[in-house]
């Protein structure tokens, strides 16, 4: 797979697929050990948030994980170094997951957030720009996409393989040992990057700023000052103005987040109008591109909420018996314990009851994996002996034939990777036939078309939602895998063309805060994503956050198409 390309590449491959590992581990049980409530086993016990609030810290943590590389690829880019910035992100986030397998909800959970943000930062957009770099040589010049796509491969296979590691660690021992697997694979990454150093030298290159540059400081000051006046307020205003607990957005954080991007909004705007000739119709095409993909991000990134509970609750997970000894090889098998504990009724759509005192009721019953499920159907409590805090070895194997075994939630996260994996040579092959009969799309074509293939797996939820009766009865898995076999399809037209993209047709000396637009606008999404997620349960009937999916998606979509016949003739003019 290597041969033909750069020495560097297999360090940078692997170096990735470890980052990614620990990051999608860790992503794939966020929801879940935030939602869970408390475990006969202490290590498995959740932080018992509730579904709004897992949504709300969702969202902001994978919004501002996607902001910090705004500032540590301007920093990489002029100060640090790329591969210095590399290992000091690598060894931040490492930390960061380490922290998260401190129990509880306190200052440790969320500085070990907090480092993993700053962490991602400093990696994240540099080992993607130092992957570019190992290109610019003459004799590697014409396998960069080639090389991006095997990049690409690096980053799914780490996503498709952490989620059975994160299985079997929280099911058998929990979640903070899953936690801890996301730092050593970090770690790892870190350890196999140093050891190949001497193969990505000459790709870490820093960008001195040239005269007429503006320093870091000030992009810095001018990005962010303004963004934190602005985030201030919005954190502050609403309970000043509409009353104390009241929110504009749902949330205090949403509300933040969200008035802090008028002015960056403002700041991009600027940019554009102040540039003339040739800088203003680059910049003029990239803009409306970065709003377009705010939908596909926050559409895309409900994978670790709604579509995590969608997966929790509303989907059958029982394992086939003849299957169970090969699920349990690879971790993928929970084991759920019907012992008797206090739950939450529910109605007959599976909605909670509201009790006398307008909280939702609570009775004894099993996991609350049953909840929704008609009470005949509950399965029966282990015995007595089985439910008993240390239970005696002897009895241990019996208990666990008591217990129900399910497919762990987390593993349909690895469906996307997965799909990644298998579906990229097919998208590769499709674009180059096309090329070659000369009907390839342009890429904002291609934007466009993974913009309209985002709209349509949203279409496959709503059928979810109807054939379960609105969620009543738990439905297929296959309906998770279809929707995330279509949604892999538009980010293969639309994720890897993005960056690309940006680095060709931002005006070169601003190619740096371009990249950070672009991640900028992913933030916008994931902060969305959040938003949305939260308000799943808020709607009557399920399908209504599907609904909302897919009208943005067509919209951008819409907006992408109309602006194509501008878009190509700015790329015709100057890619050429
Ligand atoms: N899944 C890809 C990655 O982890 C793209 C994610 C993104 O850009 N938001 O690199």
């Amino acid at each position: 797979m290597f041969k033909n390309h750069p020495r560097g590449l297999p360090v940078l491959f692997f170096t990735e697929m470890w980052e990614r590992f620990g990051f999608y581990l860790m992503l794939g049980i966020f929801f879940l050990y935030m939602t869970e409530g408390p475990n006969a086993i202490a290590a498995k016990s959740g932080l018992g948030l509730s579904e709004e609030q897992g949504s709300d810290i969702y969202g902001t943590y994978i919004a501002l994980v996607y902001l910090t590389p705004f500032i540590g690829g301007l920093l990489a880019d002029r100060v640090l170094g790329y591969r210095r910035s590399i290992v000091i992100g690598g060894l931040l986030m490492g930390l960061g997951y380490c922290g998260l397998a401190i129990p509880g909800f306190g200052p440790t959970f969320f500085l070990s957030l907090l480092l993993i943000i700053l962490g991602n930062g400093f990696f994240k957009p540099n080992i993607s720009t130092l992957v570019g770099n190992l290109y610019n040589d003459e004799r590697y010049r014409d396998y960069k996409d080639a090389g991006f796509n095997i990049f690409y491969m690096g980053i799914n296979i780490g996503a498709f393989i952490c989620n059975f590691v994160a299985a079997y660690l929280r099911n058998t021992y929990g979640w903070g040992y899953a936690f801890m697997a996301a730092g050593i694979g970090m770690f790892l990454g870190v350890a196999w990057f140093l050891s190949g150093m001497k193969h990505t030298a000459e790709a870490d290159v820093l960008k001195p700023a040239k005269p007429g540059d503006q320093p870091v400081g000030q992009i810095l000051a001018a990005v962010f000052g303004p963004a934190a006046v602005f985030g201030a307020l919005g954190w502050f205003l609403p309970e000043m103005v509409l009353g104390a607990g009241k929110t504009v957005f749902l949330s205090k954080s949403n509300d933040a987040f969200l008035f802090a991007c008028i002015p960056v909004t403002y700041y991009y705007f600027t940019l554009w109008r102040r540039a003339d000739g040739e800088d203003r119709e680059r910049i003029g095409a990239l803009l409306p591109l970065f709003a377009a993909v705010i939908a596909f991000w926050a559409i895309f990134h409900q994978n670790g909420a709604a579509l995590t509970k969608w997966a929790n609750e509303y989907t059958r997970r029982e394992i086939p018996e003849v299957v169970v000894p090969v699920a349990d090889v690879v971790g993928a098998v929970q084991r759920v314990d019907t012992s008797l504990r206090e739950v939450i009724i529910r109605d007959g759509h599976g909605d909670p009851v509201k009790g006398p005192d307008g909280k939702p009721a609570k009775e004894l019953g099993p996991d609350p994996y049953f909840n929704n499920m008609p009470r005949d159907q509950w399965p029966k409590p282990p015995a007595a002996e089985c439910t008993a805090e240390v239970i005696p070895p002897e009895t241990q194997a019996k208990c666990k034939d008591a217990q129900t075994k399910l497919v762990s939630t987390e593993l349909f996260q690895s469906v996307n990777a997965f799909f990644v994996v298998v579906l990229t040579p097919f998208v590769v092959g499709l674009f180059s036939f096309l090329r070659r009969k000369g009907k390839e799309p342009s890429t904002p074509g291609k934007i466009a078309l993974g913009l309209f293939i985002t709209a349509l797996s949203t279409l496959v939820m709503v059928a979810a939602t109807f054939a379960t009766h609105n969620g009543a009865d738990k439905g297929s898995a296959m309906w998770l895998v279809a929707t995330y076999g279509v949604i892999t399809l538009g980010e293969l037209c639309l994720s890897p063309m993005g960056l690309s993209l940006v680095s060709k047709l931002s005006p070169p000396r601003l190619t740096a805060l371009m990249m950070g637009g672009w991640f900028l606008s992913t933030s916008i999404g994931n902060k969305l994503s959040g938003i949305l997620s939260g308000l799943f349960s808020l709607f009557e009937h399920k399908s209504g956050v599907f609904f909302l999916n897919f009208g943005g998606a067509l919209l951008a979509c819409f907006m992408v198409l109309l602006m194509l016949p501008r878009l190509r003739r700015v790329m015709n003019k100057y890619l050429k």
